[in-house]
């Protein structure tokens, strides 16, 4: 008899498997789902081990198979089972990232004959026996819940109970269908001939007629195939009662008709080919082509490409000649992009260049469809499937490329719900268990990545100029305005000197501008107004953060704290300020500043209506509905809008002083997008970057477009102050709903491991903390954490019972 190592879709399971036997006569694979006995139920479980040999002495039997086939090819099953382990994740919190949408259904109980019934008198059954008996020769099998509304639940519980104690019947599950539901267009038939209706046409055309009427009734006559409502009321913008009124004269007739439901709308969508490279994509393209070609002779080591090009450089070009490289090669792809809703023109380019060969999965499907999707996908239908980060895990097979565009953004990781993953490393993951290509790009490489690039880890490209059409469009100018001279000269408004300047003459001139004001990353910090200082912690450089309600200043990542001082410690000034200003209050403040501009704001808060809103706001600047976009990181995505010719930072200091080692890099990452979205067209551009820090590294170094000279800087602050990727973090945090009791459990934690790391004789692993969380109260409940510091937290913490209310987050992007 064999055995299987099933991962239980149960919250006691944890990391771990559990030995089941498999039963003579059931086919098992690795990868297959199974229904599994566990406690007194009966549990979903995916097989990820076959044995000869069971890990405990005493194993029930698998009751049965969920679908015929393997839902887990073998390399996601190893896959899953690093991310649980890297991660610190429960084992079916991984395996389910992988499952099917709606994989965890409802389980429908069904009753039907055995395969070989045993001899039986019929006198010795009752009558509810012998019923149930006849509906299973009648129909083959019963659902349970039908027999408990023909029967009663009790009574049918204990009719079926008994018969399966005597082998008169055996259960069997299956999930519950998922409702797709077809969707259907309605298309307008003509019930007469053309001639027909185009006298009639003629007829409804005479004055104080009905011209509309009339303008349909001539389109569908000239029109070859059938016509939909929409297209109809498109072309000529008939309404209801229009169509409604040729229905009543008998001339036309609705029908409903099923339609094959694309990923992505097509329309408007034209196919495009591959631009002729110019030579630094070509030997770019090359050696990426090489790999895949490696690749598909399967004598690959894995290949991680880092694609280091500035904004415009043509990288995703590069990405598309890849695909269809690999495509030639008989594989597919998974390119996967920061935000679905922000990257319109990006999804795009891979729609137009693979036409109907592209699958986008995104999170406003519905179940139904994303199901589809993924059943399709699973069958080969897409040469590229484009999504956000969990389209990492798309069933796609033969895969031989992996693209994560703008690398280093942070919705790579998830943050919110375990497994806490990094898609960049499952890449790498999945690159080490399969062979295939993987391409990171991004104008500025997240520190981690670029390091690994430099030790040789991953294959450095670069890119480093941008593809000019013409001269106009080089990188831009950037200028660094000082707003403490600002301050000093007199002027206390939101905009400097310049940058009012420079954005009235852009506006007389009939171009555009970006006002920038990154708000989401702002936590209340205080400045000192004369000097510029902020207030950091002695201990970690962190930004000191305020706290309202007790008045004083806090160290998010180490406690430490200290009032308010009522004069600044550098320059003696009593201009002590608390920094925090919106986008709302920048469109008032623009407003007043040019009257004559129309405005159009685009934030989380405007965006949050509805599904088109980003599109809606896209295309209305883009056509030149509004002079000034306002708006916050969104609108540093990959935008090409060639009558903006002026980006003004309002602060570039927000993300400066956010309580993360990481601020420094965040900075000039967003600092340098930003940039980026000026000058793309022929009309050149310019850039102002508005702070009370000129000096800093992250700022000066956006500036000059000069990643390298950010990348020196920040290495070594990591190196001196042991950040990774020189260490690694685990950070821990405890959620409740009260504050002391959170901090007393916090406590408790860090002296279990510090006992833990002691007796264990593990020297290099600090603890930092416990200390109120970034975010210290969420809907709430109060967060108090501790961060782990060592070559290997992990697997300290591994070794720990981790009660409930913790979360842990292996190698977190924010603390
Ligand atoms: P990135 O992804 O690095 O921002 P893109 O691939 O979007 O760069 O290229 C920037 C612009 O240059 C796009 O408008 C693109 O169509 C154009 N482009 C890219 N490669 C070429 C090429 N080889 N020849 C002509 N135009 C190109
Ligand atoms: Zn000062
Ligand atoms: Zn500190």
């Amino acid at each position: 008899m064999g055995y299987a190592e099933v991962s239980v879709n149960s919250p006691v399971a944890q990391r771990r498997t559990f030995s089941y036997a498999i039963p003579s006569g059931l086919n098992i694979s690795v990868g297959q789902a199974v229904w599994v006995p566990f406690g007194d139920k009966l549990l979903q479980g995916i097989v990820l081990e076959l044995s000869d040999y069971p890990s405990v002495e005493e194993t029930r039997e698998i009751a049965g198979v969920i679908e015929p086939t393997p839902v887990l090819s073998p390399s996601h099953v190893l896959l899953a089972r690093w991310i649980s382990e890297h991660y610190l994740s429960p084992l079916f919190d991984a395996v389910a990232l992988m499952l099917p949408p709606g994989f965890r259904r409802k389980v429908i109980t069904f009753i039907t004959s055995p395969e070989t019934p045993p001899e039986y008198d019929t006198s010795s059954l009752t009558r509810d026996q012998r019923q149930v008996l006849e509906l299973f020769n009648k129909q083959g099998k019963v659902s349970l819940r039908e027999l408990e509304k023909a029967l009663g639940k009790k009574r049918a519980q204990t009719i079926v109970s008994q018969m399966v104690g005597r082998g008169l019947a055996v259960r069997s599950y299956e999930l519950e269908k998922v409702k797709v539901k077809p969707k259907k267009a309605r298309y307008l038939h003509l019930k007469v001939e053309s001639g027909e209706a185009q006298q009639e046409a003629a007829r409804l055309r005479k004055p104080g007629r009905a011209s509309r009427q009339a303008n349909l009734l001539e389109f569908l006559s000239q029109s070859a195939k059938p016509v939909s409502v929409s297209e109809a009321r498109r072309e000529v913008g008939c309404s209801a009662s229009v169509v409604e009124a040729l229905v009543g004269k008998g001339l036309v007739e609705l029908r409903e008709i099923e339609v094959k439901r694309e990923p992505i709308s097509y329309e408007g969508i034209t196919p495009s080919e591959p631009l002729t490279l110019t030579a630094a994509q070509k030997s770019v393209f090359e050696t990426i082509k090489s790999s895949l070609l490696q690749g598909a002779e399967g004598k690959a080591s894995p290949t991680i490409f880092l694609l280091h090009g500035v904004t415009g450089s043509g990288k995703t070009e590069v990405y598309l000649q890849a695909l269809a490289e690999a495509v030639k090669l008989g594989k597919r792809g998974i390119v996967l992009v920061p935000e679905i809703a922000l990257t319109p023109q990006t999804i795009e380019r891979f729609a137009s260049r693979f036409p109907h060969k592209v699958a986008v999965l995104h999170s406003k499907l519905s179940l139904g469809e994303q199901f589809d999707e993924w059943q399709r996908i699973r069958n080969g239908e897409f040469d590229v499937v484009v999504g956000p980060r969990s389209a990492i895990f798309a069933p796609q097979p033969d895969l031989g490329l992996i693209v994560i565009d703008e690398e280093h953004e942070w919705t790579y990781k998830q943050q919110d719900k375990s497994p806490r993953y990094h898609t960049r490393d499952v890449a790498v993951k999945l690159a080490e268990l399969t062979g295939l290509v993987v391409i990171l790009g991004s104008a500025t490489p997240d520190v981690e990545t670029f390091y690994h690039a430099q030790r040789g880890d991953y294959h450095l490209l670069q890119l480093s100029e941008r593809v000019t059409p013409s001269e106009g469009s080089s990188l831009p100018r950037v200028e660094v305005v000082d707003l403490k001279e600002e301050l000093k000269a007199g002027n206390r408004s939101l905009f400097s000197r310049s940058l009012s300047q420079t954005t009235a003459e852009a506006l007389a001139k009939g171009e555009q501008v970006i006002l920038f004001l990154n708000r989401r990353g702002t936590a209340t910090f205080v400045q000192c107004r004369s000097c510029g200082l902020v207030l950091r912690c002695r201990r970690c450089e962190v930004t000191l953060t305020y706290h309202y309600d007790e008045n004083v200043l806090v160290c998010h990542q180490c406690n430490y704290r200290m009032p308010v001082p009522q004069i600044c410690p550098r320059c003696l000034s009593r201009r002590i300020k608390f920094l925090g200003i919106g986008t709302q209050k920048l469109e008032q403040e623009a407003g007043y500043a040019f009257p004559h501009a129309r405005l159009l704001r685009w934030d989380s808060d405007v965006t949050q209506r509805g599904k088109h809103s980003h599109w809606e706001i896209l295309n209305r600047f883009q056509s030149h509905g509004a002079d000034i976009l306002i708006g916050t990181q969104m609108i540093a995505k990959g935008l090409d809008l060639p009558l903006v010719t002026l980006v003004g930072v309002v602060s570039a200091d927000t993300s400066l002083n956010l309580p993360d080692f990481r601020a420094g890099e965040r900075t000039f990452q967003l600092l340098s997008q930003v940039a980026g979205r000026a000058g793309r067209g022929t009309l050149g551009g310019q850039v102002i970057f508005q702070t009370y820090s000129p000096e800093n590294y992250a700022i000066q170094a956006a500036a000059k477009h000069d990643y390298a000279l950010f990348y020196e800087r920040e290495i070594t602050y990591r190196r001196q102050l042991r950040n990774p990727p020189f260490t690694r973090l685990v950070c821990l945090v405890y959620s409740h709903t009260n504050d002391a009791l959170c901090q007393r459990e916090a406590e408790r934690m860090r002296r279990l491991l510090i006992e833990e790391r002691d007796s264990r004789g593990i020297a290099d692993l600090g603890l930092i903390g416990p200390a109120p969380a970034f975010i210290h109260r969420l809907r709430g409940r109060f967060r108090w954490q501790l961060v782990l510091r060592g070559s290997e937290p992990s697997a300290l913490v591994s070794q720990i019972p981790i009660p409930p209310g913790w979360t842990v987050d292996v190698d977190p992007v924010g603390l």
